[in-house]
């Protein structure tokens, strides 16, 4: 691709777009990062909408959007439109619009901004295997487009906007059959859409990308990015993104509940925020829409701030990875003991920091021990300590002996600040060193020397400004060469810790030594609570990892042991790296919603949480459920009233099982398709 997906790789920068209104509220441009989300109460309620909308309200959130999956349902926008008027309640209201033309054009009238979905809007979903030629796919796109164009055309004259929201599980058959469903796939069909809006001469639009993998939302909207910004340049004549682009509604959609739902959110949505894509966020979770509100402010305001940094001087002409669009993991070489080596072909680690050596050394073993009876598959593969000077060496020797004591025997990572505790390098099977502005090069060189006569791999850890990090890697690669060093890794401690990252990779490109594994750390500082922490690290551990950057990733600050190491492996779940528990798919749900949501998750997850690796989709309703439940490897998606039809992948096995009979026979197709195992 011959543009770039962002202003810049290598600091946090927002995407120059135009300011597309949405009733009162401004999207795009220099404005905040507008926060949104949708309704889950019936069309038809009129009160209960009203009073979901002024529920959403009040825990922030600035756009709302309403299902409309019929005529009915179009007409109904106008009373709730006029009862939130009455009430006071001045927010910006959004048509959903999946399959049924006739009812956009109803609910235009009464609403501020349409969203369609071009997978669906004039196609039904039929999952037909079939060739198109040239001719008959310009055909299916002519037909698509004059269906479209009634629409576009009432919106200009109303002055009312438009998502083209693309989902990666509802791809229309042609762009299927074309480009299959792939970012690319996703990119095109977004962007047939767009030929009709300019056509018209309608440019008030705004777009997402959405998918429950977030790698996959992550690469379709850059893709989309880069093809926005040459297009603009085809046409305008301009470089790059001279011209501002049409805003991003950013989100990963079915991302689940609790925990999992907030990390793939942070993970999908962070990550592109870094980038500067993302004008506004719905995080979707199978929760109360206003639990949605805080998560998203959250993520908003944090990266609004980083947009805010003054930008890295540095600039590599390298690109970090080989292909930003298809990330694949970084290739590295492996190090370390055989059971541990990190790198290489080695799943990415989970470590824990403790900072300084513990007080008490016996009651941290327990601790960890402990974590790692309740969690035996959230196993800590590493344990990092400090060391100041000599009187430490006691200390470590205790934390070893209580470790072993309790049948822990993972590697010990020991930082080292200054050269007075070199001879402990016998005593830790990694050797972590600050390259800071603390270490002179004969230090570095000392330490490194000492090092390769002991094969003790040495994590250099760069600390500084994201300026430093490549004259700081320069410094570490030097120091390396010199004492003859190979077993060495990098981590990074800046403020930017994504963009510090890529320059990291870019630099090591440039001096070939791209293969050095890397090492993602996440410090919680004192004053984050939990919860925030959470996003936080999802963010800066999940854009990385979803470059294909990282090799271990290591937690420091938490409170306590399990949790540290339960955010670890979450994370990397969420970035499909590396599978420990079960992966729901769960919808948000809406007003076509056809059972209680939450609790109906809640009560599979119950039953099915002990199955490692299997995706199980739980879809609210079966006009879109099936479409958009992506990959999961099996689905129960609501049929119609108190009835469940039941998938394997994409393939309907069971249909209008009764809702009181469906969690067993869901367990019973889990089991005859060989992915049961008794919990336990
Ligand atoms: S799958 Fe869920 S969120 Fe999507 S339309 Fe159906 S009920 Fe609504």
């Amino acid at each position: 691709m011959s543009e770039p997906f962002a202003p810049s790789l290598y600091t946090p920068q927002r995407r120059l777009t135009r300011v597309v209104q949405v009733g009162d509220v401004a999207v795009g441009g220099n404005n905040p990062i507008r926060v949104q989300s949708m309704t889950t109460t019936d069309t038809l309620d009129t009160a209960a909408c009203v009073e979901q909308v002024a529920e959403l309200v009040e825990a922030g959130c600035e756009i709302v959007r309403i299902t409309a999956p019929s005529l009915k349902e179009a007409e109904n926008l106008a009373n709730i439109g006029a009862e939130l008027k009455r009430r006071g309640l001045r927010v910006p209201l959004v048509a959903d619009i999946h399959f049924t033309p006739r009812a956009a054009l109803v609910a235009v009238e009464h609403v501020d901004k349409i969203r369609i979905n071009p997978g669906n809007f004039a196609d039904k979903k039929k999952f037909e295997i079939r060739e198109y030629d040239d001719l008959q796919y310009a055909e299916e796109v002519e037909r698509a487009a004059e269906r479209f164009r009634p629409l576009v055309r009432r919106c200009r004259e109303l002055g009312r906007s438009m998502r083209i929201g693309t989902n990666h599980g509802s791809l229309a058959d042609r762009i299927m059959n074309r480009y299959g469903d792939t970012p690319h796939g996703m990119v095109e069909s977004a962007l047939e859409f767009l030929d009709v809006c300019e056509d018209e001469g309608f440019h008030d639009v705004v777009f997402s990308m959405k998918a429950s993998n977030p790698r996959v939302a992550i690469q379709a909207y850059r893709m989309l990015a880069a093809r926005l910004a040459a297009r603009s340049r085809e046409s305008s004549g301009e470089n790059g993104f001279a011209a501002p682009g049409y805003p991003f509604h950013v989100g990963v959609t079915e991302a689940g509940d609790a925990e999992d739902g907030r990390v793939k959110s942070a993970i999908g949505i962070g990550a592109l925020l870094e980038d500067g894509l993302g004008d506004t966020i719905r995080v979707s979770l199978t929760e109360h829409p206003a639990r949605e509100i805080p998560v998203a402010i959250a993520l908003a305001r944090r990266c609004e701030a980083r947009w805010e940094q003054e930008p890295c001087r540095v600039d590599e002409a390298t690109l970090f990875v080989d292909d930003p669009y298809a990330t694949q993991r970084r290739h590295t070489r492996s190090l370390g003991a055989s059971d541990w080596k990190i790198g290489g072909s080695a799943p990415v680690r989970v470590e824990l920091d403790l900072g300084a050596l513990p007080a008490d050394p016996e009651a941290c073993a327990r601790e960890i021990a402990e974590a790692q009876r309740r969690f035996p598959l959230l196993v800590c593969e590493g344990l990092g300590v400090e060391a100041y000077d000599e009187s430490d060496r006691s200390s470590l020797q205790a934390l070893r002996g209580a470790l072993a004591s309790e049948g822990l025997h993972f590697p010990l990572a020991l930082r080292a600040e200054t050269r007075s505790v070199m001879d402990f390098l016998g005593m830790c099977e990694r050797f972590v060193v600050p390259v800071g502005r603390l270490i002179d090069d004969a230090g570095m060189l000392e330490i490194a020397r000492e090092a390769a006569a002991r094969s003790c791999p040495l994590e250099w850890e760069l600390r500084g400004d994201n300026d430093e990090i490549p004259s700081l890697l320069d410094r570490a690669l030097e120091a390396s060469s010199s004492a003859g060093l190979e077993d060495f890794l990098f981590s990074v401690d800046a403020l930017l810790p994504v963009h510090a990252v890529r320059l990291l990779c870019a630099r090591l490109r440039v001096r070939g030594a791209a293969d050095a594994p890397l090492v993602l750390r996440y410090r919680k500082p004192a004053a984050c609570s939990d919860p925030h922490a959470l996003l936080a690290a999802s963010v800066d551990l999940g854009a990385a990892l979803c470059d294909g950057i990282g090799d271990a990733v290591v937690l420091s600050g938490f409170e306590k042991a399990c949790v540290a190491l339960d955010l670890g492996y979450r994370i990397l779940q969420g970035a499909r790296l590396r599978s420990t528990r079960t992966e729901f798919i769960s919808c948000p749900s809406c007003g076509r919603t056809l059972f209680d949501l939450e609790e109906t998750t809640a009560r599979i997850k119950a039953r099915t949480d002990h199955l490692v690796g299997v995706k199980i989709a739980i879809m609210g309703c079966i006009v879109n459920g099936p479409g958009e439940m992506a990959d999961a490897d099996f689905g129960y998606v609501g049929s119609g009233p108190g009835s469940v039809n039941l998938f394997v992948g994409k393939e309907c096995v069971e249909r209008h099982v009764p809702a009181a009979e469906a969690d067993e026979r869901l367990i019973d197709v889990i089991r005859s398709h060989g992915a049961w195992q008794e919990p336990g």
